[in-house]
């Protein structure tokens, strides 16, 4: 059946995390927010925050190199190990202490930043959700993607029949997916963080299309965006609300 529907992405578009100091960001700042606690950590043990950061940084990319980056610990590491480096570096004993308490910032981004709804995202979800199929299309291992759908409360709006959990959104996953929800074209939209995945191969099948954006980098986001096709739309917004404003909605309710 031909519906009206909304393709959305996931990741960074209706889900990130929560900060342990309650405030809401994308998935991936959480890994920032652990960088900055591990250099407060050196800072108020004396040592110089930059070198710091340049240590973990170095250290992280060169264990990633040995453990890959789906190893949960090598985070962790890069941090006890850019302490033990800064140690070695003028001749001083390190703690123990200040070690483990480095290791447990890196490892406190798997327990401290529980996977929540973005602000504004589930009362966009309700409104849209009258007049279009919504439809999620995500990115990553199923296990995982599963459980940040729930803890976020985005699943209580979609079909879990509606749910296309993909590799690596290429155009086959876009064939499959498509062939499966046979949304009605002319009137749906595909809405996502990145134009590159989530909007522009979309926009080159017949969609309208809306890229949220990070608020710094409009001009740059906007770039990006490739061109609709004849009477399509394509919009760049930086607050998922603005969805509101562009969506026609003049259709039936469903
Ligand atoms: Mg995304």
């Amino acid at each position: 059946m031909t519906e009206p529907t909304i393709l959305w992405d996931y990741d960074d578009t209706l889900g990130g995390v929560q900060f342990p100091n309650g405030t809401i960001h994308p998935g991936a700042e959480a890994y920032f927010d652990c960088i900055d606690r591990f250099v407060a950590l050196m800072a108020s043990e004396g040592w110089n925050a930059e070198r710091a950061k340049v240590l973990q940084h170095d250290i992280d990319l060169e264990l990633a190199k040995t453990h890959g980056f789906g190893n949960k610990h090598r985070f962790a590491q890069s941090m006890a190990h850019a302490y033990l480096a800064l140690c070695k570096g003028i001749g001083a004993t390190p703690s123990s202490l200040i070690g483990l308490r480095a290791y447990d910032i890196g490892m406190s981004v798997f327990t401290d930043y529980p996977y929540v709804a973005l602000e504004g995202a589930l009362d966009v979800l309700a409104e849209t959700s009258r007049y279009y199929r919504p439809v999620i299309v995500t990115k990553g291992a199923v296990d995982e993607q599963m459980k940040k759908l729930e803890a976020s409360g985005v699943l209580g709006f979609v079909d879990e029949a509606d749910v296309f959990i993909v590799e690596r959104k290429c155009d086959a996953d876009w064939d499959r997916v498509l062939a499966t929800v046979d949304p009605d074209v002319e009137m749906s939209w595909t809405i996502g963080n990145s134009a590159k995945a989530d909007v522009n191969p979309l926009l080159a099948r017949g969609f309208n299309g809306i890229h949220i954006t990070a608020k710094n980098n409009w001009a740059f986001e906007h770039a990006e965006l490739g061109e609709p096709a004849a009477g399509r739309a394509a919009h760049v917004v930086h607050d998922i609300r603005d969805v509101l404003d562009i969506l026609p909605i003049t259709a039936l309710l469903r």
